[in-house]
């Protein structure tokens, strides 16, 4: 409420009596009391003095001509800036004076005539202070809801500025969020959101039968030659190249992601049948096939895809994926640039494999390997030239396993070198001790397999030279049988160690010769001493009576490159026959010995056998 004192540090009080004697009487009372105090004799008066300024308190005679006391008092109770002023009656005794009424219409007190006026002082004095302490409140309140008002305001914009930095938090997540969940090359979902993808099909299999998914697994075939030949700056504008292409082959809800290195993972969903993702694996294999003209290079680059035709059953999205990749690199070993279709059967056989590599680890450190020797026969003499040393693993459950099933494990793993340096270094021994033997010449040979992978390894020539060093063998009755792979993996690096081992006077063959794919003019840029036809052809000489198949023209190729010739899996008499009618130098087989065990070896030797 606002309104004016006339004088500000007293209070101000309006005595209404028509009565000009008790005007005066209270006034001077009062003002001797030190209040303000104004006088009006009527309504009339009592009106302005309150447009004028407003009073604290007002003393109100009742009866009063034309407006009575309860009227006035009703009038100001009416009027909202004189609502509050605290009226007090002030009545004569003879007045029939009706407390009631005074309450009802808003009096707060009331005082009788003629009054005692330490009555009047006390009453005043009362109904003052009590309004003194009401405006306080009414200020305090007015304060509070000020300050009240003040802080929601601060609240609010504390909030806005909260709200404003979670927006931001929120917002550096979601990038944060998006980088750990995207490869940086190709800008697609990585590993472990395709993963979730993988997830939310699968849930949506289990809740929903129709509908249909397919996971895919893609490798590129010899990446890594490109990285190591023309770099990895080429290589990685080839991955991306290659995630652009494979986008392309794949509609909007598809999740095409990459899983590391050059293997990328495709989620098909809404499929009908698994004939659709079929389709769309060979479209990308036909894509990739496609030249991919980079900056500076033009490459040609193939793939494997593993297909997983995704069910409700599979537990968890990891075995989906698991699955998909166990299809590629079945699609890898069946010729690679392929796709192949996972079956469960696949996935036990993976499991055995799996369970191979571990036990054959174990091997390893265990030495759980034998060597087996099978004899070459001369066929000029009739009488043993030489042993081929073959590896058999003596497995503590299964027994002998044979080198065919494990060979390309160990290669795979690259467990073949410490195997097959072993095999070496028991070859050489063994022939030491025979070549001791009364029975036996100076120049028995022995024949080592070694696998294609031998030669990446650094110090080869190295580890020959070692192994004649510790067993006194005369290198020139070292023989050393590679396949055709060898000479087509790595060329420069395998003619300068082929060099190497010549200088020594080590004998190079080539085995199971007419089973690669080298050309005739290739193989004789190597320094070869003889080539060993692979036993399938001397088995189909017998079917062939007349020509005798290729062997024939095997060996006067052999003749006319200046090579011996050995014929491998030889079996029969008549197999015999023919090969010493060609002239074949050197052959061997069941026919003369299986390959027997380390111990058996010295009898048949000693038995001085001919054939
Ligand atoms: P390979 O070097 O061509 O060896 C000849 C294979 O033919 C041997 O199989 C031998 O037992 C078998 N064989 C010999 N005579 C006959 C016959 O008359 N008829 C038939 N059907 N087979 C005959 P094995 O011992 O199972 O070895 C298989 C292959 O494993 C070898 O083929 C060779 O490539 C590889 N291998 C064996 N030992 C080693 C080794 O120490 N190192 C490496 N890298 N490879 C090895
Ligand atoms: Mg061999
Ligand atoms: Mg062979």
């Amino acid at each position: 409420m606002n309104y004016k004192r006339l004088d500000p540090n007293k209070q101000d009080i309006l005595i209404i009596d028509d009565m000009a004697d008790n005007l005066r009487v209270l006034s001077s009372l009062l003002t001797r009391e030190g209040y303000n105090v104004r006088k009006a004799l009527n309504w009339q008066m009592a009106l302005s003095a309150c447009q004028t300024v407003l009073p604290d308190l007002i003393l109100l005679d009742i009866m009063m001509p034309e407006v009575d006391g309860y009227e006035v008092c009703q009038r100001f109770k009416a009027w909202d800036l004189t609502a509050d002023i605290p009226i007090i009656f002030i009545s004569a005794l003879d007045d029939v004076f009706d407390k009631v009424k005074a309450f009802k219409i808003g009096g707060i007190d009331y005082i009788t005539k003629p009054f005692e006026f330490e009555e009047v002082l006390v009453r005043v004095q009362n109904q003052l202070a009590l309004r003194t302490a009401r405006l306080e409140i009414l200020t305090l309140n007015a304060e509070l809801e000020q300050r009240v008002k003040q802080r929601t305001w601060e609240l609010e914009k504390a909030l806005q500025k909260l709200q404003g930095e979670i927006t931001s938090r929120r917002q550096l997540q979601s990038q944060l969020l998006d980088i750990a969940l995207h490869d940086s090359l190709t800008n697609l979902p990585n590993r472990v959101l395709f993963i979730r993808r993988l997830a939310k099909a699968l849930h949506c299999a289990k809740q929903e039968s129709t509908y249909q998914f397919a996971v895919l697994f893609l490798d590129c075939d010899r990446f890594k030659v490109i990285n190591d030949s023309l770099g990895h700056l080429v290589g990685d504008e080839l991955l991306v190249a290659i995630a652009r292409r494979l986008q392309n082959c794949l509609t909007p809800v598809d999740t095409l992601a990459r899983l590391g290195g050059d293997e990328f993972g495709i989620l098909l969903e809404n499929l009908p049948d698994i004939n659709s993702a079929i389709k769309i694996a060979e479209n990308i294999l036909q894509q990739l096939s496609l030249t991919f003209k980079l900056s500076r290079y033009d490459v040609f680059m193939n793939a494997s895809i593993g297909i997983n035709w995704g069910n409700q059953d599979y537990e968890k999205p990891e075995y989906l994926l698991r699955d998909a990749d166990t299809a590629m690199y079945r699609a890898k070993s069946l010729g690679r640039a392929r796709y192949h279709v996972f079956d469960p059967a696949m996935y036990q056989e993976a499991i055995q494999l799996l369970e191979l590599e571990n036990d054959l680890r174990r091997a390893v450190d265990r030495q759980e390997f034998l060597v087996y020797y099978q004899p070459i026969i001369s066929l000029a003499t009739g009488r043993i030239s030489g042993f081929e040393a073959l590896v058999r693993w003596q497995h503590p459950i299964r027994g002998l396993i044979s080198p065919i099933e494990f060979i390309p494990v160990a290669e795979e793993t690259g467990l073949i070198n410490p195997i097959n340096i072993w095999v070496l270094q028991s070859a050489c021994r063994q022939l030491s001790i025979w070549q001791h033997h009364p029975a036996t010449s100076d120049n028995l040979t022995i024949s080592v397999n070694l696998s294609a992978r031998l030669f990446y390894q650094a110090n080869l020539t190295a580890q020959i030279d070692q192994i004649l060093h510790d067993t006194q063998v005369n290198p020139a009755c070292l023989e050393l049988e590679i396949t055709e792979s060898v000479i087509m993996e790595n060329t420069h690096v395998v003619k300068t160690i082929f060099q190497e081992l010549k200088a020594r006077k080590i004998k190079l063959i080539m085995d199971d010769f007419g089973t690669g794919y080298s050309s005739l003019s290739y193989l004789h840029s190597f320094p070869l001493n003889a080539l060993k036809i692979d036993k399938s052809f001397v088995k189909r000489m017998q079917d062939n009576q007349e020509n005798m198949g290729l062997v024939p023209a095997m060996i006067s190729i052999a003749e006319s490159m200046g090579m011996a010739v050995i014929a491998e899996g030889v079996e029969t008499k008549q197999q015999l026959k023919q090969l010493r009618s060609l002239k074949c130098d050197f052959a061997q087989g069941y026919l003369f010995s299986k390959p027997l065990e380390q111990k058996l070896v010295l009898d048949l030797i000693a038995s001085v056998p001919q054939w």
